[in-house]
């Protein structure tokens, strides 16, 4: 890999895609879901080789340390990572990326009390529950059908810096680098190796168009009286840890 490409952090290629310009292809390397298996081998590789990896888990399933509905469904319940192997990785600088609460398909998500739980309030747990700032986040999913436009501009809303998708695409030059399209990391190397030389279909494919928003995220207020996910909403627990983030911080203020 390091023949062809630069192997780049997720900040490194979002600045590369908008600069207008690049000498040489770049790749950069990211997980979903956050599972326990990735320790054995990947991580301490590049952890090693000192290759810049993004980690994007799942709140609850790290955690509640629960497997993924749809591993139990086809009989492979993947162990999860724990909470102290996240904050490990941060601490060793990797840069952790939120995956909504429970892994929802927000392509189906219309309710903005869900959306907001899934992926505002879980990111803030998370970032509370490891120490460390949250940047990033991946569509669970991440095929088109998966994607949600509101979602786009919630994230751009709340000063995140990029969301990715995995519908396989590549990143040109002069595309929106806030959307990093994705590819699978297929377990056939060599099919992987032609997606990433050149595969017409791929180069085919059309950005997902999040241009325009249904909900006004600048005046919609969270209900706080939700019972839908009485646990997860900072505001209707005065004990809660996570409401010790100051939510007009400048992290999360309004842009
Ligand atoms: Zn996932």
């Amino acid at each position: 890999m390091r023949e062809r490409f630069d192997l780049v952090s997720f900040e490194k290629a979002q600045q590369l895609i908008g600069s207008g310009k690049n000498s040489r292809p770049a790749l950069t390397i990211t997980f979903d879901d956050g599972y326990a298996e990735n320790c054995d081998e990947a991580i301490p590789f590049l952890l090693e080789e000192k290759i810049p990896f993004t980690y994007f888990v799942t709140t609850e399933h790290i955690m509640q340390q629960t497997v993924f509905p749809h591993d139990a469904e086809l009989g492979n319940p993947l162990p999860v990572n724990s909470v102290e192997s996240i904050i490990a990785l941060a601490d060793a600088g990797v840069e952790i990326g939120a995956h909504t609460r429970t892994h929802l398909d927000l392509g189906k998500a219309t309710d903005p009390d869900l959306i907001y739980d899934e992926v505002i309030v879980a990111t803030r747990e998370l970032e509370a529950a490891i120490g460390h700032r949250i940047r990033f986040f991946a569509f669970p999913y991440g095929q088109y059908c998966n994607l949600n436009k509101d979602v786009f501009h919630l994230f751009k809303h709340h000063g995140f810096e990029g969301v990715c998708s995995a519908y396989g695409g590549w990143n040109d030059i002069g595309n929106d680098p806030f959307h990093i399209q994705r590819l699978h990391g297929d377990p056939n190397f060599t099919r992987m190796k032609n997606w990433l030389e050149f595969d017409p279909r791929i180069a085919k494919v059309e950005p997902y168009d999040w241009s325009e928003s249904t909900i006004d995220w600048s005046t919609w207020q969270p209900n706080r009286d939700s019972t839908d996910h009485p646990q997860s909403n900072p505001l209707a627990q005065r004990n809660s840890p996570v409401e010790s983030i100051d939510p007009t911080s400048e992290y999360f203020a309004n842009e």
